[in-house]
């Protein structure tokens, strides 16, 4: 399994701990749990918003908020 990004497709992707990836592209946070994916919007601060996962998988997705 390539793990890629669930936001933008990106496979340059890091790893920040058990489970949990990074996107630089999009700056978010995702996180891999028994096949279900929690995506994380990163705030400058380095809080963690939830992202639904239904805002994603879609073309040129906005989370600006
Ligand atoms: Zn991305």
């Amino acid at each position: 399994m390539v793990l890629v990004c669930p936001v933008c497709g990106e496979r340059g992707i890091g790893k920040v701990g058990i489970g949990q990836y990074y996107c630089k592209d999009c700056c978010i946070e995702f996180e891999c749990k028994n096949d279900t994916i929690k995506i994380y919007n990163v705030q400058d601060d380095g809080t963690l918003i939830a992202i639904p996962e239904d805002s994603t998988l879609k073309d040129n997705v906005e989370v600006a908020q």
